[in-house]
């Protein structure tokens, strides 16, 4: 066991580890953040941020020697950098976890080899390939790259046959895994967590609403009949059982238009859609993660309220400051802004959550609350 007082490393300093070292300062630990771009949101919350390259060898190494036990927040680490800190300072999940998960193809074949319910795909190396590729999944299908894909980045829908090389050249990537076209009624997403013995919890089941790739907001409890979230938190848990993740692991799915559960995407972090859970849980994602890579006992998932949260992305500034007093006027929602310079449009800045007595009602005035601040 990690206890309180000790020092935990991050690697990537993102809002998803701004919010873990949020969590762990409040239970008492120190934070240390490793991470190329200087003041990042989560270095600004850490007691040491070192910023360089992933491959700085001389610098990881200093920076693992302080901490009692690291993990990530980003997934487009090298596995060879987990593999050096793990020589001498545990890290969670380990580098066989981020191995198949950073990557399609193998994340893939690892629902296959599983028996996880995933979309048919096949494994594109040449335009040669993607002819084939076409002719075995049908139409309409999506090309993805295999790596560094996220927000529908790396992406390409296709009804019907194009010109291979055209495609593949314009790709520019040295793999991508094409996959067929899935009929679905509503994305969710199920955040598990898993410890060193193998206890698994898992969240309540989110219902995402993307826009334009990015998601927008995630509804808790999800508009899905009852025995549908109970089977997508036994999927997601199954999975991350058998991928002996230790920490977190988000679930994507599809609910199908045939009511069947297909996963999408797997991510060993916290994950965009289980931001709910700082406002709306007994324990958020983050704490769960700190418990699980600490050896501590996991905390309670359970919802104590309806929830809604709302990306807020940088376009949101391109008339100056939001107006963040108009939303707050509702004094059942929660605001938390990243601390983020530069407001680009497509990057997310900040969420909040509302609270209320009902999925559909929060989701009402969420939509309202989002259309005011953007005003
Ligand atoms: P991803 O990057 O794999 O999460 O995909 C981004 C978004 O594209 C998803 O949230 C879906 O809305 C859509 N999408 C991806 N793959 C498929 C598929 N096989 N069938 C239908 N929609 C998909």
């Amino acid at each position: 066991m990690i206890p309180p007082g000790s020092t935990l490393g991050l690697l990537g300093g993102g809002q998803l580890g701004r919010m873990f070292a949020i969590a762990a300062r409040r239970m008492g630990y120190r934070v240390y953040t490793f991470e190329p771009s200087a003041e990042s949101p989560a270095g600004q919350i850490s007691d040491l941020e070192f910023n360089a390259p992933y491959n700085d060898a001389a610098l990881l190494r200093k920076f693992a020697s302080g901490c009692d036990v690291i993990t990530f927040e980003f997934e487009n680490i090298p596995v060879e950098v987990l593999h050096q800190i793990s020589t001498t300072t545990p890290i969670y999940p380990d580098a066989g976890v981020l191995y198949i998960c950073q990557n399609r193809e193998r994340e893939k074949n690892f629902l296959r080899e599983h028996h996880f319910p995933h979309a048919p795909y096949a494994v594109v190396r040449s335009s040669s390939d993607l002819e084939r590729a076409w002719q075995e999944i049908g139409f309409p299908c999506v090309l993805k790259t295999a790596d560094f894909g996220y927000d529908g980045k790396g992406q390409r829908k296709f009804t019907g046959p194009a010109d291979a090389a055209e495609v593949w050249n314009s790709f520019n990537m040295p793999a991508a895994v094409l996959e067929g076209w899935v009929d679905y009624t509503s994305e969710l997403s199920v955040v598990c967590a898993r410890t060193r013995e193998g206890h698994v919890q898992a969240f309540p089941v989110s219902e995402n609403i993307h826009t334009h790739h990015i998601l927008d907001f995630s509804i808790v409890p999800a508009r899905i009949p009852e025995p549908v979230q109970q089977r997508a938190v036994e999927l997601a848990a199954s999975v991350a059982d058998s991928l002996k993740v230790v920490g977190l692991l988000a679930v994507e799915l599809f609910l199908t238009t045939d009511g069947r559960l297909v996963v999408n995407e797997l991510a060993p972090r916290p994950h965009n859609s289980g931001h709910y859970t700082f406002d709306a849980c007994v324990t958020s994602q983050f704490e769960q993660q700190l418990r699980a890579v600490c050896g501590l006992p996991l905390g309670s998932p359970q919802l104590l309220s309806p929830v809604v949260m709302v990306n807020i992305l940088g376009d949101a500034w391109k008339n100056g400051e939001p107006a963040f007093d108009r939303l707050l006027q509702d004094p059942l929602v929660k605001l938390h802004l990243y601390g983020k310079a530069d407001p680009k449009p497509g990057r997310k800045m900040g969420h909040f959550c509302v609270l209320g007595k009902d999925a559909d009602e929060c989701y009402r005035r969420a939509i309202f609350l989002k259309e005011k601040l953007l005003a």
